[in-house]
C-alpha cells in the first residue's frame, strides 16, 4: 500500500497517519532521553539568572551545537545578542534529512517541551521575541501533537506576552513545514525556505547571526542543541563540562541503523568508541561504519577504535552499520545517487559534477568502467571541493574517496582490464 501511494504521487498529507508511527526504539536513558523535566521549569531557573548569566552558562558548559559544525552555542548566540537588528529571532532547524539520521525525531516526538523550552531560553538570552521550529516536511504527523504542547505552553504562560509574568518578555513560536528538500537543512537555505524563497544557500559571510530571517539577528541551531542547552541550565555548567570529553562536553545521541540486531537511539557520552556502539546494538561481522550520513566518514574495521566527538569522529548522528556481506562500492553508488538527486542545482560545479559522478559509478557498476574513470572521479573531487557554493557539493565525492581507500577491492573487481593502456593522459588529451 505505501508503494502504491508512492507510485500514485499522493500528497503527504492524504497518507493515513499511521504509516508514519514507528516506534522507537530507544537504547540508552542519558541526559535527554533519561529525564523528563517539569514544563518551565529551566525558564524559571534562567529568568532568575538573567541574559547574561544565560551565556556565561552556556560558554563554561563547552555546549557546541549537534547539527556537526560543532560551533560553541554560547558564542553563536551571544554574538546574535549583540548584533544590531529591528528584531531577533530563533530558528529550530528540525528539517532532519541526512540519511541515517533520525534521533530528531524522537525528540520531537517524546521531548517536545524541552525542545520549545530551550528556545525559549535561547530567545531569552538573545532578544528574540519571534522564534520558528522548520520541521522536515515528512514529519508533518507531528504536527498536531507539537501544536498541542505549543498551545500548552501558552496557556501555561510560557509563551506569549510577559512570560512568567515577566513584563517585556514575549516570545512566541511558529512551525513551519519544509517540502521534501535535503538542502534546505542547510542553515542559510532553510531560512531562505522559510522566507517563502526557493531553498538556495547563502552566500557566507555574513551570517544568519547578524542577517538571518529577514536580513535580521538570528540564532539558528538544531532541536539535539536547544534540548542540551536546557539541560545546562538544568543540571549546571560544571557537572555538564564533566561529562564527555575535553573538547565534546555533554551527551549525544546516535542514530545507529544498519546490520545489527538493536537499531534505535542510543545516547552516550562524547569520547565513547564506534566499537562500544557496535558492541550495544549487537552487531557481528561488521566491516564498516558510516559516521554522520553519506557526507561523513566511513570508518573501516581497523579504526573501530575511533571516538565519537569533535577531536576525532565529529557526528550529526547518523550511525549506519554495515556488516561484511556488503558490497561497498554499492553503498558509494547509493549515496552519489542520493547526491545527484539532491543536488539544488544553484552551482554548476555541483549541478554538473554529481550528475558525472554518479554516471561514473554507473559505467564502472555495468562492467565498463578502468582505471581512467576512477583518476577522473579524483579530479572531479578536487573541482567540486574547491568551487562548489555550499557542503553538499564538497563532500559529495567523501562517500566514493573512502570506500576507494578502504574497499579499493570491491572497485578493482569491476574495473576491465585493458590489454593495451589507452594513448591518452589523465586530462583526456591524445599523449
Ligand atoms: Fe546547490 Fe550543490 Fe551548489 Fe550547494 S553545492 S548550492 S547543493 S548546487
Amino acid at each position: 500500500e505505501i508503494v502504491q501511494l508512492i507510485r500514485n504521487r499522493t500528497p503527504l498529507a492524504d497518507w493515513p497517519a499511521d504509516f508514519f508511527r514507528i516506534e522507537d526504539n530507544i537504547r540508552r536513558s542519558g541526559l535527554l532521553l533519561g529525564n523528563t523535566l517539569p514544563r518551565g521549569e529551566v525558564l524559571r531557573a534562567a529568568l532568575v539568572l538573567g541574559s547574561h548569566n544565560i551565556l556565561e552558562q552556556l560558554n563554561a558548559s563547552g555546549l557546541r551545537g549537534r547539527g556537526g559544525a560543532g560551533f560553541p552555542t554560547g558564542q553563536k548566540w551571544e554574538a546574535c545578542r549583540h548584533a544590531a537588528g529591528s528584531g531577533h529571532y530563533v530558528v529550530c532547524n528540525a528539517d532532519e534529512g541526512e540519511p541515517g539520521t533520525f534521533k530528531d525525531r524522537v525528540l520531537l516526538n517524546c521531548q517536545a517541551d524541552l525542545v520549545f523550552e530551550g528556545m525559549t531560553l535561547c530567545a531569552l538570552a538573545t532578544g528574540a521575541r519571534k522564534g520558528f521550529l522548520y520541521l522536515r516536511g515528512e514529519y508533518r504527523y507531528l504536527l498536531d501533537s507539537l501544536r498541542a504542547v505549543l498551545q500548552r505552553r501558552r496557556e501555561d504562560r510560557l509563551l506569549g506576552v510577559d512570560i512568567l509574568g515577566q513584563p517585556g518578555f514575549d516570545f512566541d513560536i511558529d512551525i513551519h513545514l519544509g517540502a521534501g528538500a535535503y538542502i534546505c537543512g542547510e542553515e542559510s537555505a532553510l531560512i531562505e525556505s522559510l522566507e517563502g524563497k526557493r531553498g538556495v544557500p547563502r552566500n557566507r559571510p555574513p551570517f544568519p547571526v547578524t542577517h538571518g530571517y529577514l536580513q535580521q539577528p538570528t540564532a539558528v541551531d538544531n532541536v539535539e542543541t536547544f534540548c542540551q542547552a536546557a539541560m545546562v541550565l538544568h543540571i549546571g555548567p560544571e557537572k555538564y563540562r564533566a561529562i564527555g570529553t575535553a573538547r565534546s562536553s555533554g551527551s549525544k545521541l546516535i542514530s545507529v541503523s544498519g546490520d545489527c540486531p538493536r537499531p534505535g537511539i542510543y545516547e552516550y557520552p562524547f569520547g565513547v568508541t564506534v566499537r562500544e556502539v557496535l558492541q550495544d546494538c549487537g552487531a557481528v561481522n561488521a566491516a564498516a561504519v558510516q559516521v554522520s550520513g553519506p557526507s561523513g566518514v566511513c570508518v573501516p574495521e581497523s579504526e573501530f577504535d575511533r571516538k565519537l566527538g569533535f577531536e576525532d569522529l565529529p557526528t550529526a548522528g547518523a550511525f549506519m552499520v554495515f556488516d561484511d556481506s556488503r558490497d561497498m562500492f554499492e553503498v558509494a553508488r547509493n549515496f552519489v545517487h542520493f547526491f545527484a538527486h539532491e543536488s539544488c542545482g544553484f552551482c554548476t560545479p555541483c549541478r554538473v559534477g554529481t550528475s558525472m559522478l554518479k554516471q561514473g559509478m554507473d559505467k564502472i557498476a555495468a562492467g565498463h568502467g578502468t582505471h581512467y574513470d576512477l583518476a577522473e572521479i579524483d579530479k572531479l573531487d578536487r573541482v567540486l571541493q574547491t568551487t562548489s557554493h555550499c557542503g553538499l557539493g564538497r563532500t559529495a565525492c567523501n562517500p566514493v574517496l573512502h570506500t576507494l581507500k578502504h574497499f579499493r577491492p570491491a572497485y578493482e573487481a569491476r574495473l576491465k582490464s585493458l590489454e593495451f593502456e589507452p594513448a591518452f593522459d589523465l586530462d583526456g588529451a591524445l599523449a
